[in-house]
């Protein structure tokens, strides 16, 4: 029996790791598409395709039953021609270093897409923090900063919160990083405490930048967000928050759902309930007797679809069928590259990780300038700033994707390549 379990639990990480290999080369293949619709030569291609830097570490951590545990982690830095890298750490049982590879190279497609100043990053580590008391996940997060201290720094790389990692753990990360370093460098890390100099609107920023394009797209589409049919795959930071703006702006929440199962119904969900009944890992459906799966979800009767949760969740099978005539992708990676044609084929307006999502980031470098500049702002003056930059940022992928004959996805990579390109060009690296 435990030989089976074993096995099972083995083939699960090949079949991860597989995956995250498929989206590290879609994610080439795309990057590719770009540099070749943009004309910069072979050598660009050659610069961009891999991360710059990729660390592995190793951080021993003392248990809560007296034994030393070693973990896995990774630290990603795509390219930092335009500025420092930046980008989220996870924490989660399945993360492989291809994963974090693809994951870094998305974070320098969202910045040159929302036009801040910085590369892209990833880390993460493998762990399931779900099954770790406070003091094991302190021990991990500051034993992570310590093992990757050297190539982390406020003008170097700059981590954030990501997958299961929250406020309190950047916090940790904070206190290890001004330890080790003498001196306090708030601007070492975003997605902190607002008391630790964390930025007002950031706990949001995620779901307020799907907000934003849920907007934009419906607007394009014709459709009236009043009463319009929403359905939200994952109910953790972005999609959670997400439904609750959707309720406030009068769209009706059809259907939700979290790790274990989903939940739908035609006439709305009541949002209030379930915000107040989730917990802090977004698990909600266990509050219910009648479920249905996520699979099944997707395919339920909506007008806009937002797939919040993990990767490769809109397949070939599935896009077929798929009822949404808009689709935004809060996660990273929702939709592999097969079935975004297929949706592109049947006129689904889809709106790709790399814009939709970038409202986490643009808030955290909004973050980052508070802390360089000692002045903080209020929420309005963020919330202001936010909605300027992902109406701008859409507008663009909009334009490039009428401009350029393609799809929003490759629009979006077009936008974003085209600023890592330049910027690599002038410091004569390509
Ligand atoms: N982890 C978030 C993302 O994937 C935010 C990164 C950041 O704020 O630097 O976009």
């Amino acid at each position: 029996m435990a030989a089976t379990n074993l096995l099972s639990a083995q083939q699960r990480k090949h079949s991860q790791e597989e995956e995250a290999i498929d989206l590290f080369t879609s994610t080439q293949i795309v990057i590719k598409e770009a540099i070749d619709n943009l004309g910069y030569p072979a050598e660009t291609f050659e610069l961009l395709k891999e991360p710059m830097r990729m660390l592995t570490v190793r951080i021993p951590v003392r248990m809560d039953d007296g034994k030393i545990k070693i973990f896995t982690g990774y630290r990603s830095q795509h390219n930092d021609a335009v500025g420092p890298t930046k980008g989220g750490v996870r924490f989660h049982p399945e993360v492989n270093e291809n994963e974090v590879k693809a994951l870094s190279m998305w974070m320098s497609l969202k910045c040159g897409i929302a036009g801040l100043p910085y590369g892209g990053g990833k880390g993460g580590i493998i762990c399931d923090p779900r099954e770790m008391s406070f003091r094991e996940l302190e021990g991990l997060s500051r034993g992570y900063v310590r093992a990757i201290s050297q190539v982390v720094g406020p003008t170097k790389d700059i981590p954030a919160p990501d997958v299961f990692t929250n406020s309190q753990i950047m916090a940790w990360m904070l206190d290890e990083y001004s330890r080790i370093r003498e001196f306090d460098s708030p601007g070492f890390i975003t997605g902190k405490p607002v008391v630790l100099g964390g930025s007002h609107g950031r706990e949001t920023a995620t779901a307020s930048g799907v907000t934003i394009c849920v907007e934009e797209a419906a607007k394009k589409k014709g459709i009236q967000l009043e009463g319009a049919q929403v359905i939200i795959q994952g109910f953790g930071n972005a999609g959670s928050f997400l439904a609750k703006f959707m309720h406030e702006a009068g769209a009706k929440v059809v259907g939700i759902s979290d790790a274990h199962g989903a939940i739908y119904h035609s006439n709305g969900l009541d949002i209030d309930y379930l915000l107040d009944r989730r917990d802090s890992f977004g698990t909600v459906t266990n509050l219910f007797d009648q479920t249905i799966t996520n699979k099944e979800l997707l395919e339920k009767e909506c007008d806009i679809l937002v797939p919040a949760a993990i990767s490769n969740q809109i397949t070939t099978e599935n896009a077929k069928n798929i009822k949404a005539s808009i689709i935004v992708e809060a996660a990273n990676g929702p939709t592999p590259l097969e079935a975004t044609k297929i949706l592109s084929k049947r006129g689904i307006l889809l709106i790709p990780d790399v814009l939709a999502s970038a409202g986490g980031v643009t808030v955290s470098y909004f973050e980052w300038v508070q802390n360089n500049q000692g002045y903080y702002w209020t929420e309005q003056e963020v919330s202001t700033k936010l909605r300027q930059v992902i109406v701008d940022s859409f507008e663009k992928v909009y334009s490039a994707a009428a401009k350029h004959q393609v799809d929003m996805r490759l629009a979006a990579y077009i936008i974003g390549v085209r600023e890592m390109a330049e910027a690599s060009r002038f410091r004569g690296w390509v």
